[in-house]
C-alpha cells in the first residue's frame, strides 16, 4: 500500500511564503561598502522577489535558464537567490575571486543567459565581459554608484515590474541553484541543487543538534554567497524566521565584532581564517565587546586548530565545527558533543570537538580503502564517501568526472579520514591536489602546469604550507632546465596572466630534484614535511 499523505512539493516558495506570512518584520541587515547598514524585512523582501521573478520572466527567462550573479553578501543577492528559481530558472553565483578567464569559462560552461552584478564589481565584470554572452546585465546600486553607461539598472527593472505575480508550479526535483567547485584535475565542475535538496538541507540546518537555527536567532553569514550558497543560510534563515546579517564585501575583525554586538548576533558562521582574525582582535582588546548572550560560532570549510576552539570559548564564542563540500550543499557532519560525553575531561572534549563530527540526519558516511570498507576504529584511514538527499549525484555536463561516484552511487569526497567508534570523522588529508587558502581553493595542478610551461622550468611541484592566517598557502618547488636561471619575480609575473593574485605561490624554492613515488608521481607528502617551516619569501630564491 502507498502512504496516503499529500505529495506537496518541497520548493523554495514554501520558505519565502512562510517567512513573509509569519515573520514579515524580521530583518535582513546588509553592511554596505561605506560601512552603513541597510535593512529590509522578510515581508518587503518577498514583494521584491515577486517583482524580480516577474521581470525575469518578462525578459525571456524560460524553465531552467541560468541567472548568474556577481555579487557580495547582501539582501539584493538574497532576492536573486529566490527570484531566479521561483521564476522557474536557476541562480548561479559566480565566484568573483577567481581569475577573469576562469569566471568566463564557468559562466560559458553553465550557459548563463543573464547577469546581475554589484556596482562595485563592475570593474571585475569588465575584465571578462568580452568572453561572455549575457543577453541582459543588470547593475545593483550596492554602493549607490550610478549605473555604468550601456548597463541596465536593477532598481529600474524592479520599479517597472509588479509584485502581482504567481510563482509557476515547480517540480521539487527541478534545478534551483548552481555552484561550481574547484576541479581537482581539469576545470571547475558545476553542482546543480534542486528545490527539494535545498529545502531538506535547510530543515537539517535548523535541527537542534545541527545548527539549531530558530526564529529567536540573529545569524551572521560570513561564508560568501558565491561559494556553496553561503552554507545554505540565505534559505535556512527565512525558513526558520531568523534575522540574517550579511557582511557586504567584508570588513575588519573589529568591525565584525562591533556589528555582532550591536545587532545581537547569536550565531556567526565562517571559515577559520576569519575567526583567527577575530581572536587576535579579542586578545588585543579583551573587554572591548559585550555580547547579549552566548554566541555560537559555526566553523567549517577547513579545520579550525584546537587552540582556536579553546580560545574562542574563553571569550564566550562557542565553536561548532562542521564539515561539508560544494557537492554536499554543504552541511554533512557536525562536531557537537553527545550527552554521554558530558562528564568527560575538558581535553578529551576539545579533542572530540576538533574532529569534523558525525553525520547529520539523512546523510550516510563510509570510509573506503582499496580492500573494502575501513572499520570505525579511530585508527584506520580511508577515503570518506557520502550519500544523502542533498548530495550531488553527478556534475553538470562533466562525464569525464563520473569516477567521483562509486559504482554503487556514493560520492567520493577525496578527503582521507578516520572515524571513531562514536562515529566522529577526523579528516587527515586530502587525496585531491588542492590548497585551501582562507576558505578558497587554489589548484596545485593548475599552478604546476602553468609553471612547467615557462621555458626555464623543467619541473614544478606546488604544495600547501601551513599558514597562521590563511591556514594554507602555496609554495612552488621548482627544478630549472640545465643552464637556466630565473628570478621568482619573473615566475610570479608569468603566472599572473592566468591566476588571481592571491592564488600565486608565496615563494619559489629552486631545487635539483623533486622526490617521486614508485609510480613516478611527485611525493608531495615528503615535500610538505621538508618545507613545513618554510617562511620568509627572501629565502625562496636560494639554491639548495
Ligand atoms: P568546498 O567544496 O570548496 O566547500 O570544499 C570542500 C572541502 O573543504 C572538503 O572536501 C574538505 O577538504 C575541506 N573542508 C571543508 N570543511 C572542512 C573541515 N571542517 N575540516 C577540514 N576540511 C574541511
Amino acid at each position: 500500500m502507498r502512504g496516503l499523505m499529500m505529495d506537496e512539493p518541497l520548493t523554495l516558495a514554501a520558505i519565502l511564503e512562510r517567512a513573509s506570512r509569519y515573520f514579515p518584520h524580521i530583518e535582513i541587515v546588509s553592511l554596505r561598502p561605506d560601512g552603513t547598514l541597510s535593512r529590509i524585512e522578510y515581508g518587503a523582501l518577498a514583494k521584491r522577489v515577486r517583482r524580480l521573478a516577474r521581470a525575469l520572466q518578462e525578459a525571456g527567462l524560460a524553465r531552467g535558464d541560468r541567472v548568474a550573479t556577481l555579487m557580495w553578501n547582501h539582501s539584493a543577492h538574497v532576492e536573486t537567490y529566490f527570484a531566479a528559481p521561483l521564476a522557474g530558472g536557476i541562480v548561479h553565483p559566480l565566484n568573483l575571486r577567481l581569475h577573469p578567464d576562469e569566471i568566463a569559462y564557468i559562466s560559458g560552461h553553465a550557459e548563463d543567459r543573464f547577469l546581475i552584478v554589484d556596482d562595485v564589481l563592475w570593474p571585475v565584470y569588465e575584465r571578462f565581459r568580452d568572453k561572455t554572452r549575457f543577453e541582459r546585465v543588470w547593475v545593483v546600486p550596492f554602493s549607490g554608484m550610478r549605473t555604468p553607461p550601456g548597463a541596465e539598472s536593477y532598481e529600474t527593472l524592479l520599479a517597472h515590474s509588479s509584485e502581482d505575480f504567481e510563482f509557476p508550479e515547480i517540480d521539487e526535483n527541478d534545478a534551483a541553484g548552481m555552484c561550481f567547485t574547484s576541479g581537482t584535475t581539469g576545470r571547475s565542475k558545476g553542482v546543480v541543487y534542486s528545490h527539494r535538496s535545498l529545502v531538506l538541507h535547510s530543515m537539517a540546518e535548523c535541527m537542534t543538534d545541527c545548527l539549531g537555527i530558530s526564529q529567536s536567532d540573529t545569524v551572521l553569514s560570513l561564508a560568501p554567497m558565491f561559494h556553496v550558497n553561503s552554507w545554505g543560510l540565505p534559505y535556512t534563515c527565512p525558513m526558520a524566521g531568523a534575522k540574517l546579517l550579511l557582511p557586504g564585501c567584508g570588513c575588519s575583525a573589529e568591525d565584525l565584532l562591533d556589528v555582532m554586538e550591536e545587532e545581537g548576533v547569536t550565531i556567526a558562521c565562517g571559515v577559520p581564517t576569519i575567526w583567527l582574525g577575530v581572536l587576535d582582535a579579542l586578545h588585543k582588546n579583551p573587554d572591548g565587546w559585550k555580547f547579549r548572550g552566548p554566541v555560537r560560532v559555526l566553523i567549517g570549510g577547513a579545520a579550525p586548530p584546537q587552540s582556536l576552539i579553546r580560545e574562542l570559548d574563553r571569550f564566550g564564542l562557542r565553536v561548532i565545527h562542521a564539515w561539508g563540500m560544494t557537492e554536499t550543499s554543504p552541511l554533512a557532519t557536525v562536531g557537537r558533543l553527545k550527552e554521554s560525553m558530558r562528564e568527560w575531561k575538558d581535553d578529551r572534549k576539545y579533542e572530540t570537538r576538533s574532529k569534523q563530527g558525525y553525520a547529520v540526519p539523512l546523510i550516510r558516511l563510509r570510509l573506503m580503502r582499496p580492500e573494502g570498507e575501513a572499520p570505525w576504529d579511530d585508527a584506520t584511514p580511508g577515503e570518506l564517501e557520502v550519500r544523502g538527499p542533498w548530495i550531488a549525484a553527478s556534475y553538470y555536463n562533466a562525464p569525464e568526472a563520473a569516477n567521483r561516484w562509486s559504482p554503487d552511487g556514493w560520492f567520493r569526497t577525496g578527503d582521507i579520514a578516520t572515524i571513531d567508534p562514536e562515529g566522529y570523522v577526523k579528516i587527515l588529508d586530502r587525496s585531491k591536489d588542492m590548497i585551501k587558502s582562507g576558505g578558497e581553493w587554489i589548484s596545485s595542478v593548475d599552478l604546476e602546469n602553468a609553471l612547467m610551461a615557462h621555458p626555464a622550468v623543467r619541473e614544478a611541484a606546488v604544495i600547501a604550507i601551513p599558514d597562521e592566517k590563511w591556514q594554507e598557502r602555496p609554495l612552488a618547488v621548482v627544478v630549472l632546465r640545465d643552464g637556466e636561471h630565473v628570478e621568482p619575480a619573473e615566475l610570479e609575473k608569468f603566472l599572473s596572466t592566468r591566476f588571481a593574485k592571491w592564488q600565486i605561490p608565496d615563494g619559489f624554492v629552486f631545487t635539483k630534484e623533486i622526490p617521486r613515488t614508485s609510480v613516478g608521481k611527485f611525493l608531495k607528502s615528503q615535500l610538505r614535511e621538508q618545507y613545513r617551516d618554510w617562511h620568509a619569501p627572501s629565502e625562496s630564491s636560494k639554491e639548495e
